[in-house]
């Protein structure tokens, strides 16, 4: 089973709806939208393959523990957790460092970061032979943000997203004897409502002529490269930062 967080929406749920095309069966992590979870759980299941929705908001850690709990459950004896994507993640106003408060700093680290810790330190517990797992692959969403460092828009965002791929190295190198790789994948700007949800609803295609591709990227193709990472075909790739920022 493949766990999914942010997966509402957006890249995740882009993510899942080719998982379950390539034969993943799905936890479906969500914050708030339950309506939009179990629309995609539904459609995951016509693919043939089993779905379950979990809220939980990821900077909780007691809520990442319970969800954790909730698709152990689900598994009883005759599965095993073998992935999980680090997805959730959340912008905000464009803001200079000089007026952010400590609260949104907070936040910002706190879904971004610690959340995608959390959901790792769970996973790793459940899929290390070390405790008697039996291996699995870890990706985390990073940013092409970490790159050009959000000056003037959103520094915090890139700063967490620069210790996303921090995290992805040293896990990588910490669990690679115990049959999990640890991949991060870092988007360019793409076509979601993360953008409106930071002021923003029409960044994405505002920023086209600035890219060399000239294009948002669609959720799909930031899904190919999770999905490849996921996969067997990525087997000897651990440790990598894998831009898929067209070209930007
Ligand atoms: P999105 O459309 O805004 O979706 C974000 C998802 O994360 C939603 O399902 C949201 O659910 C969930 N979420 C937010 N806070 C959460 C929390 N505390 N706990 C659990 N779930 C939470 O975003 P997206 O564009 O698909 O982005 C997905 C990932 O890619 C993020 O990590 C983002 O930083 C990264 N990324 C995106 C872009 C881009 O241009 N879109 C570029 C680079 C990297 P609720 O609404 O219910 O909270």
């Amino acid at each position: 089973m493949l766990l999914i967080t942010g997966a509402s929406r957006g890249i995740g749920a882009a993510t899942a709806r080719l998982a379950a095309g390539r034969g993943w069966d799905l936890a479906l992590n969500y914050q708030r939208d339950a309506a939009a979870a179990e629309a995609l759980a539904a459609e995951v299941r016509s693919l043939g393959r089993r779905a379950i929705t979990v809220q939980a908001d990821v900077a909780d850690e007691g809520q990442v523990v319970r969800m954790f709990e909730c698709i152990d459950a689900e598994l009883g004896s005759f599965g095993s957790l073998g992935g999980l994507v680090n997805n959730a993640g959340v912008v905000d106003q464009p803001e200079r460092v000089e007026a952010m408060s400590a609260e949104r700093v907070q936040r910002m680290f706190a879904v971004n970061v610690f959340g995608s810790f959390t959901c790792a330190r769970e996973a790793v517990r459940r899929m290390s032979t070390r405790h008697g797992g039996s291996g699995g692959a870890i990706v985390n969403l990073s940013s092409s943000a970490v790159r050009s460092g959000g000056a003037g828009q959103y520094v915090d965002y890139a700063a967490a997203k620069g210790a996303i791929d921090v995290f992805t190295l040293g896990l990588s190198k910490e669990v690679a004897g115990e049959g999990i790789r640890v991949n991060a994948v870092r988007p360019g700007i793409t076509d979601t409502e993360i953008h409106a949800s930071g002021g923003q609803p029409g960044r994405a295609w505002q920023m086209a002529p600035q890219l060399p591709l000239q294009r948002p990227a669609r959720a799909e193709e930031i899904a190919e490269a999770i999905l490849w990472l996921l996969s067997d075909a990525a087997s000897y790739t651990t440790g990598a930062l894998l831009d898929v920022s067209g070209g930007r």
